[in-house]
């Protein structure tokens, strides 16, 4: 037996550092590990949008909304790039801005509609021909995919010494103890399994049972387009397609008949298109989705070649050139922003934020830490860790503190009922 950990997170990927984080900034001991050296999941293979104007509004447009928040914390502490770009929902029918105007109506996201004039000022990218309005949302980030797995990870280590295990592979875990391929063990009294699109290794009775499914994405790269600067994202009248922030909307229904009717295979291959510029001028491009037994491990020309005529009917970039082909795949659940389940007493599977993993795991981590915190403290006198007995107990402290203080904030007269305040909320914090 090595060492013990307070949490030990399965996988390095956004969701299991999402965990790891948020389970470090309660002053946990954490380590996380990971089967490959460096990332190579569905993590650095996406577009790098968060992007809250796809989550319906409610309580998963506030998880959003909430992520960002936090990203932009990780870049005010220096961990990551998070540029403030915004999206650009681009319509080139009418049909397209009918179901922009029907959303935007609604008043239940951030966004408002642009004209063409201004939907050239935000995007001199945009094809004008045919060109009829936009949607322009604030709220959509941009983090470079390739490096923002390595930096959270290596600014964990530094900040809050979380402990990253590369290159070992966790085979199982039972009443407590990870156990990696090669035979070492450690020890954790939390454990949360990120395991992305494997469900295969850990609880795959869990995992095969859930209603989980893989999804495929193909994916491509411009050459760099140096007289360019697109600072917003941007994606087509397919999008309103595919987020289900627009299924509410009546008129999508027109809009979905037409594309069906103008190209099968945009639905069979699950075609819509999104572009994004990187800092270095290339442009990232895609998608497809191609679901469970369909996923090949070979790439279809095809995909490509529909992504590139849809997306040239609504841009228009110096230079084609592709310089890059990939794929991600990603675990989706058909109802739930994520699948968790409890397989063991303390072991957490949060598997399959489907294609909303950058958008969402900071929100649905915080989410969860706040869940396991609760229970753990109306679980306290069980606790038989000395870290977990001692956070238990501030948090108790915390939650005396909280009530006093807004008891004494309500019934006390100002301005004692001020210093009072401050005074609680204080040592709330010091308390935890
Ligand atoms: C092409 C593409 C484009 C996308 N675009 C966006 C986007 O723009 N915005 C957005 O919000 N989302 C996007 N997504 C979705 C997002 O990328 C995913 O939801 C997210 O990355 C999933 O993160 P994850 O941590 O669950 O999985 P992964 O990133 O795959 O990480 C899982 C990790 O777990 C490790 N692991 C698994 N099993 C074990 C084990 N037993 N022991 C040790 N390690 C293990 C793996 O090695 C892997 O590193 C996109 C996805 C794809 C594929």
């Amino acid at each position: 037996m090595t060492h013990s950990f307070d949490v030990a997170v399965v996988g390095a990927g956004i969701v299991g550092l999402a965990h790891a984080w948020m389970a470090a900034r309660r002053g946990l001991s954490v380590v996380v590990f990971d089967r490959t050296t460096r990332a190579v999941g569905a993590t650095v293979r996406n577009f790098g949008m968060v992007w809250p104007i796809g989550q319906p509004a409610g309580e998963l447009y506030r998880l959003a909304l909430r992520s960002r928040e936090l990203w932009l914390e990780l870049q005010a502490a220096q961990a990551v790039a998070a540029n403030q770009c915004g999206s650009l929902h681009l319509a080139h029918h009418a049909d397209e801005l009918a179901v922009l105007e029907e959303f935007c109506a609604k008043q239940t996201h951030d966004c408002r509609l642009l004209s063409v004039r201004e939907t050239l000022q935000h995007a001199p990218i945009a094809n004008p021909d045919g060109l009829v309005g936009s949607l322009w949302s604030p709220t959509e980030l941009r983090v470079d995919p390739r490096v923002t797995a390595a930096s959270i990870a290596a600014w964990l280590q530094a900040d809050y010494e979380v402990r990253v295990n590369t290159a070992t592979p966790v085979v199982s875990v039972r009443d407590g103890i990870l156990t990696s391929a090669d035979g070492q063990q450690w020890r954790a009294r939390r454990t949360v399994i990120c395991s992305g699109s494997d469900l295969h290794t850990l609880f795959p009775d869990v995992l095969q049972s859930s209603g989980l499914v893989l999804c495929k994405l193909q994916m491509l790269r411009t050459v760099a387009q140096p007289s360019i600067r697109q600072q917003a994202h941007v994606a087509s009248g397919l999008t309103l397609r595919h987020y289900h922030s627009f299924e509410d909307c009546a008129s999508l229904a027109s809009l979905r008949k037409r594309f069906a009717e103008q190209n099968a295979d945009l639905d069979r291959y699950g075609i819509h298109v999104m572009a994004t510029q990187s800092a270095n001028g290339e442009f990232i491009l895609g998608d497809s989705h191609e679901y469970g037994d369909r996923i090949s491990p070979f790439d279809k020309s095809q995909i490509d070649d529909l992504i590139l005529q849809e997306l040239r009917k609504i841009i228009r970039l110096d230079d084609w050139t592709i310089k890059e082909r990939w794929h991600g795949v990603y675990a989706k659940h058909p109802h739930q922003p994520i699948f968790e389940a409890e397989p063991q007493p303390g072991v957490h599977v949060c598997v399959g934020p489907g294609g909303a993993g950058m958008t969402m795991s900071f929100g649905l981590a915080e989410r969860a830490w706040s869940r396991w915190t609760w229970t753990r403290l109306c679980s306290c006198p069980n606790s038989s860790g000395r870290s977990e007995s001692w956070h238990c107990l501030s948090e108790m402290m915390c939650t005396a503190c909280m009530v006093l203080s807004t008891a004494w904030f309500w019934w006390r007269p100002v301005p004692e009922a001020e210093v009072g305040w401050h005074t609680t909320q204080t040592f709330c914090v010091l308390t935890l």
